[in-house]
């Protein structure tokens, strides 16, 4: 049970509303899917998420595969029960991770072989196990094994990836049996490839496509260049899913561009930073000017931390280290990250998604460049 229905194109952006129906309910679009690397969203409950607009997660097929096991999940009755989620489950193939996360052994056609980057043990992935882990663990939404190509790797590099990314997709198809299986578009930043990718798993005719490879530190006006390729170039009838990309920004141009769905660690893991998001940016409670900040952080936000704590206060939790701080914190973060997905989709739906776009980049100052990439830089070194 699988099916994409389209309910409004914006007249004059790509924009558009619909329906995703999944086994475990339908995910109205466009959404953002928190992510939930172990199965768990970060400090939140199953219930909460629910309370916040949630309609569909993100699981980490490589975090879940090194502990507490596949086999440990599929026993446990799949992640939709271990965890406590019964709304509908993407989990991405775990390629990514192999390519980041892990100490990469070799790479090849048939596969990936990695050291775990908790206990340095051996391990590796094929599309075919990548398929039977995602199918294990029970997802409603599955996706194809693909080599993201490094950004700066030069053409060769890109080709050699995007090339083995179809090889991949076509076996991935050919294993796959249960649920909904998404191929994955490369290419770089290399125009020509991106089309080729997206025209090539096209003819492959996945339920759906993910863009992946975007916004690895090319400029902005790149990737909106490219994921413009994707989206013209991908069958027009199914879901696209924008991996790993998720400012408040990007969401509203990526909806501009026709993107249905999108998942990012952003919002949650910014706010155990304390970086908290308001309609005209992105603020740092432990800033002293919200010391004695006696009203909530924004105005009239629904949220449960707004509802009941000042600013001052989060400041003061932030400040002392306090486990509520992060809880708090990422209340508010996906609180803000839902209404602005369920405020595009009235507006797509009330064929006023073009205005609304003017008026929330008139209104909302990104994150400075170099503020984000060196935030990015400082994730990287911890996570190695
Ligand atoms: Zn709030």
């Amino acid at each position: 049970l699988f099916e994409f229905r389209i309910e409004k194109v914006c007249p004059t952006t790509r924009a558009r509303a619909g329906k995703i129906i999944t086994p475990h309910g339908p995910v109205p679009t466009p959404t953002f899917a928190p992510v939930g690397s172990q199965g768990t969203v970060k400090t939140l409950t199953p219930d909460e998420l629910r309370e916040l607009g949630t309609h569909i997660l993100l699981g980490n097929a490589y975090h879940l595969m090194l502990r507490p096991g596949v086999e440990v999940i599929r026993k446990m009755g799949g992640l939709h029960r271990f965890m406590g989620w019964d709304g509908p489950l993407i989990t991405d193939s775990g390629g990514y991770q192999v390519f980041s996360l892990a100490r990469l052994r070799k790479v090849s056609d048939e596969g990936a072989f990695f050291r775990s980057h908790i206990d340095g043990s051996e391990h590796s992935l094929s599309p075919e196990k990548a398929v039977s882990v995602q199918e294990a663990l029970g997802a409603d939404i599955a996706m194809a094994l693909d080599e993201p190509p490094a950004f700066g790797g030069g053409r060769e590099k890109v080709e050699e990836a995007t090339r083995r990314t179809y090889l991949w997709a076509e076996r991935c198809l050919a294993a796959h049996r249960e649920g909904a299986l998404f191929g994955i578009v490369q290419g770089g930043t290399f125009p020509d490839l991106r089309r080729e990718s997206a025209l090539a798993l096209a003819s492959l005719d996945f339920p759906g496509y993910a863009i992946g490879g975007l916004s690895l530190g090319e400029p902005k006006e790149i990737t909106w260049a490219m994921l413009d390729i994707c989206t013209e170039n991908l069958p027009p009838h199914k879901p696209r899913y924008l991996m790993g990309m998720g400012s408040p920004e990007d969401l509203v141009e990526g909806v501009a561009r026709g993107v249905d769905l999108f998942d990012s660690a952003l919002p949650t893991r910014v706010a155990r930073n304390g970086g908290l998001y308001t309609s005209i940016g992105r603020v740092n409670i432990e800033k002293a000017e919200f010391r004695e900040m006696g009203g909530p952080l924004e105005d009239g936000c629904p949220c449960y931390t707004c509802r009941h704590f000042s600013a001052a206060y989060l400041h003061h939790l932030f400040r002392a280290q306090e486990l509520l701080a992060l809880r708090l914190a990422t209340l508010h973060n996906l609180s803000f990250f839902m209404r602005l997905m369920a405020d595009m989709r009235r507006a797509i739906l009330e064929d006023r998604f073009a205005l609304f776009r003017q008026e929330f980049l008139a209104r909302y100052r990104p994150t400075p460049e170099e503020a984000r990439l060196a935030q990015k830089q400082r994730w990287l070194k911890e996570r190695l």
